[in-house]
């Protein structure tokens, strides 16, 4: 069965398994498979029982360097390119294991290192690249915003050297576990600005010295995710902590949710083919009517299907990474990859559960969690409408709705 096998094209010489000269996209995969064969079923079943965030996991992905595998080298990361990411998340969620664990300390590098200053970056990423900070939390939507980034109200004042933040924020994930948070943030008044998407700004919040200023509330959801609602009551952020200039903020987090839209869409992908693998072993095992269940097509050719909806996305998964490793900011592909790769998992994910018959539901087979798990990308980090509208207006030109 097909997997990823192009070569790297950024070579490492650092230390970890990940870093050797000319790694192959097929080694590198190989690599976390192996990692991830250490956290199995039960594992991810215990978990996903107690609402418990995946820390030996995390851990162990931070300690083999795959979570600083966007960071340059010079900042002590294995200076990889997105390609590379993509294999890491879609290698993890193929495994049975879910990704978004950890996937933010990725995606969140497309707006740090585009965009923000050396001296921000001189200051984090060593601390990131070595496992001392954490870097997991992405701060954007808001409760009455949704799917309207511009009309997020959380506003950062400035006074003096610092800006002063007020506002809330909801469903932003792995909030608990980090010391850093990436935040969008208005800083002029949406009624002051030209264009709804100017006037606002990225910062980068150092979560340990935030004391009573933020405020966490877990939202229970049904996937065991660690999300939450976050209040800021006049925290205080140091000017020198804004990503690029003030007033741009869109502009730079649209680039990092590119990056996070091809990363999704290797987690979807990755979802995918677990689901394609299980129902294809399930079906060529089972027996009813004295034979395998999958050779009856009724079985057989979903699964077909779902694999190749699945590598389809990948294709234009894989495109989008290049080009966005090539320094390209349209969101065209990212959106796509996002798109196909979320219906693509969904589709695989509703095959594996008929394959499966009725032990679909059974906690013990894994299928239900994944399946709850993949329903997810659907409407995160972007609903898919929110896509399809993009495709229309954005690439075919068509009238906007909004
Ligand atoms: C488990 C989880 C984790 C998340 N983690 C994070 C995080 O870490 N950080 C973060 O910032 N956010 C996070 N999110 C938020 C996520 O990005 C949003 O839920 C998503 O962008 C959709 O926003 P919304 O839920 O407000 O939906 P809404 O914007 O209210 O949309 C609701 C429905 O209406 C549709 N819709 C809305 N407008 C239109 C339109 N103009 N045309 C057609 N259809 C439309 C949408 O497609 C959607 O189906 C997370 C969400 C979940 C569930």
């Amino acid at each position: 069965m097909w997997r990823a096998d192009a070569t790297c094209t950024r070579p490492d010489t650092s230390q970890g398994p990940a870093a050797t000269v000319n790694i192959t996209r097929d080694q590198l995969a190989q690599a976390v498979r192996a990692l991830c064969a250490d956290f199995g079923h039960d594992y991810w079943q215990r978990a996903d029982e107690a609402r418990a965030y995946p820390h030996e996991f995390v851990d162990a992905l931070t300690d083999a360097g795959y979570l600083a595998c966007l960071i340059p080298q010079e900042f002590g990361g294995l200076g990889l390119g997105v390609r590379e990411a993509c294999v890491i998340l879609e290698e993890i969620n193929r495994s049975g294991a879910n990704s978004a664990a950890c996937h933010a300390q990725m995606y969140t590098m497309g707006t740090l290192l585009r965009h923000g200053s050396e001296e921000l970056k001189a200051r984090y990423l060593p601390s990131i690249a070595a496992g001392d900070l954490c870097l997991q939390a992405f701060a954007v939507t808001e409760p009455d915003a949704g799917s309207d980034t511009t009309r997020i109200r959380t506003f950062a004042e400035r006074k003096g050297d610092s800006y002063v933040v007020t506002g809330q924020k909801v469903f932003i994930s792995r909030v608990r576990q980090s010391d850093l948070m990436i935040l969008l943030a208005r800083t002029t008044p949406i009624d002051e600005v030209e264009k709804r998407t100017a006037g606002l700004s990225v910062f980068i919040v150092d979560l340990r010295e935030a004391g009573d200023s933020v405020r966490v509330n877990p939202i229970d959801t049904m996937i065991n995710h660690e999300s939450c609602e976050v209040f800021f009551d006049g925290l205080e952020v140091p000017a020198a902590n804004r990503i690029g200039e003030e007033g741009r903020g869109f502009r730079y987090i649209m680039s990092g949710m590119n990056a996070e839209r091809i990363l999704l869409a290797s987690e979807s992908i990755g979802d995918g083919l677990y689901f394609v693998d299980r129902a294809s072993d399930y079906a060529s095992a089972r027996k009813v009517f004295d034979r395998e269940i999958g050779t009856n097509q009724g079985v057989q050719f979903p699964i077909a299907d779902a694999y190749m909806d699945v590598r389809a996305a990948a294709a234009i998964r894989d495109e989008a990474a290049r080009e966005y490793d090539g320094g390209e900011v349209r969101g065209e592909g990212p959106n796509m990859a996002k798109y196909l790769a979320s219906r693509a998992a969904w589709k695989a994910a509703n095959v594996a559960m008929d394959t499966f018959g009725g032990w679909g539901m059974a906690t013990e087979y894994g299928v239900e969690r994944k399946f709850r798990e993949a329903r997810l990308y659907l409407v995160a980090p972007v609903a898919n409408n929110l896509v399809l509208s993009h495709v229309a207006t954005h690439v075919l030109g068509m009238p906007r709705s909004f």
